[in-house]
């Protein structure tokens, strides 16, 4: 039985933090003993490819145009003294045209670029972003640094965030100081983790946030400062690092990845979407509830007969912050803790490929990712 001290456990992922910033400062670039850092920019698409149709048009332009090889080429003069970029474009289109078989694929080119590289950097569309590092920092083996930048202007008008967001995530990137960090979201300077970063605004530039865990820290030009680092940091270096999703073992023989879905709550709210999830095969539902996790009347007589169809469900709020627990939850419906809908949506759909021991499946959304600290 583990024994959770929050305040210990701060001090002591501090601790961690403050030694992997120590280890790598020996190896960054420029100090003349060290060869440059192999870094790997993976392509998927987005604003931050995006060609506007002309230098001020900041809304109205294609994402997914340029050429992620291209992007980079543009910043050779900047980035080759920092790190030996490669590219690889794995997609290029808008992040909400991927879909969870792609997801798996890209988790298996981020490990292979590890295999070779140093830390790997994904560029993505900004709208799901959250969704694509959370995924990552989920499936990812390596626990080399994975870095996922993008921007909220295309890459083709005046003030674009576009090159500076690649720029400083390639830099994050080669200093290796996110080492065992898991996967961060680096836009607007800020570098936060994947676990925690939330899109709050459709168009500003300084979007993500990550509600009351603020973010890990910032670049500030040749400055990488990191404040605190997210809590699996604890377990560098053991195996326990790795999250119990590895995509090879949990859906070995092709086999698919279940569905999962979610259903909003809101006033006097119908039970037919949580029905129609149901009959159309949902092995999972996630609720965003109001609150701590309230649901309508007519959605929880609808959830309880697809509780007893074998649906799992996970509870959520939709308020943007605070949590659902799980101690008070009936039989097949789990309290997401502070995972906001779309990232208990993953946890869930992972979950459910690896066991269908509920119990499990409680402690999973109780402790990954969160601190623990075990006393003695
Ligand atoms: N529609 C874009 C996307 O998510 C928005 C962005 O990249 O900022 O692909």
């Amino acid at each position: 039985m583990r024994i959770v001290h929050r305040t210990a456990a701060l001090f002591s992922t501090f601790a961690v933090a403050a030694v992997t910033a120590l280890s790598s400062a020996s190896a960054q670039p420029g100090n003349g003993k060290e060869e440059l850092p192999e870094v790997a920019v993976i392509g998927t698409g987005g604003t931050i490819s995006g060609v506007s149709t002309d230098r001020v048009s900041f809304q109205n332009y294609q994402s997914g145009k340029l050429a992620i090889s291209k992007m980079v080429d543009e910043l050779r003069p900047e980035v080759d003294g920092l790190a030996k970029v490669t590219t690889e474009q794995f997609g290029n289109k808008g992040s909400g045209g991927y879909s969870i078989a792609d997801y798996r694929k890209l988790t298996a080119s981020v490990d292979a670029a590890l295999k070779k590289s140093d830390a790997v950097v994904v560029t993505t569309g900004t709208d799901t972003m959250e969704e694509f590092a959370y995924w990552l920092d989920l499936t990812v083996r390596s626990d080399k640094p994975v870095v996922l930048t993008g921007s909220m202007r295309p890459w083709t008008v005046i003030g674009t965030d576009a090159p500076a967001n690649l720029y400083n995530a390639i830099k994050l990137a080669a200093s290796r100081k996110t080492k065992c960090y898991g996967t961060v979201v680096m836009l607007n300077d800020e570098v936060q983790a994947a676990r925690e970063v939330r899109k709050t605004d459709a168009l500003r530039m300084d979007t993500f946030t990550s509600g009351s865990s603020g973010r890990l820290g910032v670049i500030d030009q040749d400055n990488i400062r990191l404040n605190r680092a997210p809590a699996r940091v604890e377990s560098c270096g053991r195996s326990s690092w790795r999250t119990p999703f590895d995509l090879d073992r949990i859906t070995k023989d092709g086999k698919a990845l279940p569905k999962v879905e979610i259903a909003y709550s809101y006033q006097d709210a119908g039970g037919e979407a949580v029905k129609a999830f149901a009959d159309s095969g949902a092995d999972g539902i996630v609720t965003a509830g109001t609150g701590a996790g309230g649901i309508s009347p007519a959605m929880s007589t609808a959830r309880t007969e697809a509780v007893k169809k074998g649906v799992t469900f996970t509870s959520t709020t939709r308020t943007g912050s605070g949590a659902v627990y799980g101690s008070t939850s009936t039989t097949g419906v789990i309290g997401a803790e502070d995972l906001t809908p779309q990232k208990a949506r993953l946890l869930l759909l992972l979950s459910l490929a690896a066991t269908d021991d509920e119990k499990q499946i409680r402690e999973w959304f109780a402790t990954l990712g969160t601190a623990q600290f075990t006393e003695g």
